[in-house]
């Protein structure tokens, strides 16, 4: 789609493992408009954060991104050097982990660390970037932030913490930020505090944002559009609303059913059976067969996809809509 900050075609990702070679991302494909919050939701193993560091390139061996395109703003970062992938990290395209101590140096203020980041890129005084720190923590609504910088990442609470890793992030205002499971070691309380301030930074930056996670309750709150994975594809995908609204997929819905807020209090929670398969063991055909309630011999065969706005990969979707 022509103006998307993130543009993925077609990405593949495989890993050799003793099992044989498993295909971890499979074809995936989606867009991401600037200022847009883009929700990859999935169980664990679905492929939803490989596919968040495919996108950055971060896959080592015995993992290779086996084929497709990544664009930011236009430009391919597969067929960029070593060198100029390093550039563009960090710049235009960051990311946020689960853990912020994957990005936080404990024994490194958080000053000299943020300050570095922006001198990484950037030829400015080490004042200008503790400034342009100072500005970033007070962004993700750091309370004195300047204190905040004198501290070190042990002295700061969990919640303080991923907000310093968003604020990183932040520092050279990038088109796009890969956010992988941010919030889901943190309280409710604070992880609600981050999400209003992540859909603020999206509309006063237009950075756009893919947020990884396996909860479908954060991101109906947070997301403007959704990719659900599953086996490593993306099996629906659409606007918020219409996802979460009018789900196609069985799968889906089975997630959808399955969410205690968005299910009517007193009545039993419906699961979904059975667990994530194995990459090296596949069903033939569709990869939620054994678990779908829908499933017909038909299954036994790869499934099409339907639908251009909202489409679904399934052979039997949930609703009428032709294809
Ligand atoms: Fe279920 Fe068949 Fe659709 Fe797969 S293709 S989700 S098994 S109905």
């Amino acid at each position: 789609m022509s103006g998307a900050a993130l543009e993925v075609r077609g990405l593949t990702t495989r890993f050799e493992t003793r099992g044989g070679m498993v295909t971890a991302v499979n074809d995936v494909s989606f867009s991401v408009q600037p200022g847009r919050i883009m929700g990859l939701v999935g169980e664990s193993g679905s492929g939803k954060s490989v596919t968040g560091f495919s996108i950055l390139g971060l896959i080592d061996k015995p993992g290779e991104i086996s084929g497709g395109e990544v664009l930011i703003d236009g430009e391919d970062l597969r067929r960029m050097t070593p060198d100029a992938l390093r550039r563009m990290r960090g710049r235009r395209v960051s990311m946020v982990f689960q853990d912020p101590m994957m990005t936080l140096n404990p024994v490194l203020r958080v000053g000299d660390q943020m300050a570095m980041a922006v001198r990484v890129h950037d030829r400015v005084s080490k004042r200008a970037a503790w400034e342009r720190a100072r500005a970033a923590l007070e962004t993700v609504g750091i309370p004195a932030p300047a204190e905040r910088l004198r501290a070190y990442p042990h002295q700061l609470s969990g919640g303080m913490r991923q907000r310093v890793a968003i604020a990183t992030a932040l520092l050279h205002r990038p088109s796009v930020i890969i956010a992988d499971e941010p919030t889901t070691a943190l309280d409710v309380s604070i992880q609600g505090q981050i999400l209003a301030e992540v859909r603020r930074l999206a509309d006063e930056t237009g950075t756009a944002i893919v947020w990884v996670t396996h909860d479908l309750a954060v991101v109906s709150s947070l997301a403007d559009d959704i990719c659900v994975m599953y086996a490593g594809r993306i099996v629906e995908s659409g606007t918020a609303e219409a996802v979460i609204g009018a789900p196609r997929h069985p799968y889906t819905r089975g997630l959808i059913d399955s969410v205690p807020s968005l299910h009517p209090p007193g009545q039993p929670l419906p699961q979904i059976p059975g667990a994530t398969p194995q990459l090296s063991h596949l069903p033939a055909g569709c990869p939620f067969r054994p678990r779908c309630p829908k499933a017909s011999d038909l299954c036994r065969t790869d499934p099409p996809r339907f639908g251009r706005d909202h489409p679904v990969l399934c052979h039997h979707p949930l609703t009428e809509e032709p294809a």
